[in-house]
C-alpha cells in the first residue's frame, strides 16, 4: 500500500480541514439562516475518539497539517482536552483553529502551550453595530478584545474577513490601518453564495480584482509577498506597516492548481473540495468496524476522485442548499 495520499492531477494531499461541530453561538448572514437552523442530532457528529482516530491514520499517510473549524470549535465540550490529545500527535507539524473569538479569551494561555499554531478569527466589521448586524448577536466587544489579547500572544493571528457587498466594503481600509500597528495578518474573503438557505443573492460579486482594485484606491505603496506554495490567499503589505493582508479567491477559485487539502464535516463526511458532495462518510465505517488499514485504503480511493477544480466539483453536484457551519468554511 502506499503511504502517501496523491490525486490523479499529481498534488499531494497534506492538509486536513476538520469540523467540530455543526453547532455555533453566532448567526452571521452569510453563514446561516437567523432561525430555524438544521442542526444534527447529536448521535450523529463524530466523537472526539473519532476525530483523533482519524487524524492519527491521515497523519499516518502524510496529512501534516490540520485545521479545526465548524460551526464555532469552542462550543462543544471539551474542545480543549481534545486539543491536547491532538497535540501528543507527532506526526502532525501544525494545529490550526478558526473561530468567531466569542468563547477562546480564557484560552490562550493554554493555546500557546499546545501545538496550536494559527488563529484565524472570524471579524467582518470593526464596527459595533455592523458587526452586531452581520453577526445577528451583540459580542462585538468581547471579539475585538480578543482579537488584541491574540496579537499579543506567541500566536500567529489571522483576521478571516468575508466580503459582502453593501455591507462591509467601507471598511476594508479601516481593516488595512488595523495592520499598520499590529502584528497580524488581514485576509479578506470573496463571499460564497451559500448560507444553509440556498443561494443568497447580492448586489455586485465582490471578486478578488475588484477587491483588490478598492485596496489600491486607498493604499498606494503595496508589495506583493511570496506566496507559500499551496496557499489559499494572495498576500500584500502596505510599506511601513506591521502586519500585512491577503485576499483569498474562495469562490473565483485560482488556487486549486496547487490544493493539498481535504475535509471531513462535523458527522464525517469526506470531501475532495469545498464544492463537492462528499464522496463517503467515514463515521459510518468506523462504527461499522473498519481497521486502520481499511481507512487508509479507502482514504487513497477516495482521494482519486478529487476534481481538478472547484468548477469541476461544482458542476457535478446537485443543489448547493447547505451552510458553510456544516462544511467547515
Ligand atoms: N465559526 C468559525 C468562524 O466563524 O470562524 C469557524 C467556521 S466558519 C464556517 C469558517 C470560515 O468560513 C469563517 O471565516 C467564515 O467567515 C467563513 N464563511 C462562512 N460562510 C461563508 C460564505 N458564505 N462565504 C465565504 N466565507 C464564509
Ligand atoms: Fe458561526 Fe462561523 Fe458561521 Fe458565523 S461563520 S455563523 S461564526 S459558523
Amino acid at each position: 500500500m502506499t503511504d502517501k495520499l496523491i490525486d490523479n492531477f499529481g498534488r499531494q494531499i497534506t492538509y486536513l480541514r476538520l469540523a467540530i461541530t455543526d453547532r455555533c453561538n453566532l448567526r452571521c448572514q452569510y453563514c446561516m439562516p437567523a432561525h430555524g437552523v438544521n442542526i444534527v442530532n447529536r448521535k450523529e457528529l463524530l466523537s472526539y475518539k473519532e476525530m483523533y482516530r482519524i487524524t492519527r491514520v491521515l497523519s499516518e499517510l502524510g496529512v501534516n497539517k490540520v485545521r479545526l473549524t465548524g460551526g464555532e470549535p469552542f462550543v462543544r465540550k471539551n474542545f480543549i482536552s481534545f486539543l491536547e490529545s491532538l497535540s501528543f500527535n507527532d506526526k502532525l507539524e501544525e494545529i490550526n483553529i478558526t473561530t468567531n473569538g466569542v468563547l477562546i479569551k480564557k484560552y490562550i494561555e493554554k493555546l500557546e502551550k499546545l501545538k496550536i499554531k494559527n488563529i484565524n478569527l472570524s471579524i467582518d466589521s470593526l464596527n459595533e453595530e455592523n458587526f452586531n448586524k452581520i453577526t445577528r448577536r451583540k459580542v462585538f466587544n468581547s471579539v475585538f478584545q480578543t482579537l488584541e489579547k491574540l496579537e499579543k500572544s506567541s500566536l500567529n493571528l489571522k483576521l478571516n474577513v468575508v466580503v459582502q457587498s453593501g455591507i462591509n466594503i467601507h471598511e476594508i481600509k479601516d481593516f488595512i490601518e488595523l495592520t499598520r500597528l499590529k502584528n497580524l495578518s488581514v485576509r479578506f474573503i470573496e463571499e460564497m453564495p451559500f448560507n444553509g438557505t440556498g443561494l443568497r443573492k447580492t448586489d455586485q460579486v465582490w471578486n478578488y480584482n475588484k477587491i483588490l482594485t478598492e485596496i489600491k484606491l486607498h493604499f498606494k505603496n503595496i508589495s506583493v509577498l511570496k506566496n507559500k506554495k499551496s496557499a489559499t490567499s494572495k498576500n500584500f503589505k502596505v510599506e511601513g506597516y506591521l502586519g500585512s493582508f491577503g485576499i483569498i479567491p474562495a469562490f473565483t477559485r485560482t488556487i486549486c492548481t496547487d490544493c493539498n487539502r481535504i475535509r471531513i464535516t462535523a458527522t464525517g463526511l469526506f470531501k475532495n473540495c469545498l464544492f463537492d458532495d462528499g464522496v463517503f462518510n467515514i463515521r459510518d465505517f468506523i462504527r461499522n468496524g473498519a481497521s486502520n488499514d481499511e481507512l487508509k485504503q479507502l482514504f487513497i480511493n477516495s482521494i482519486q476522485k478529487k476534481p481538478k477544480n472547484g468548477f469541476v466539483a461544482e458542476a457535478n453536484r446537485k443543489e448547493v442548499t447547505e451552510s458553510m457551519s456544516i462544511i467547515g468554511g
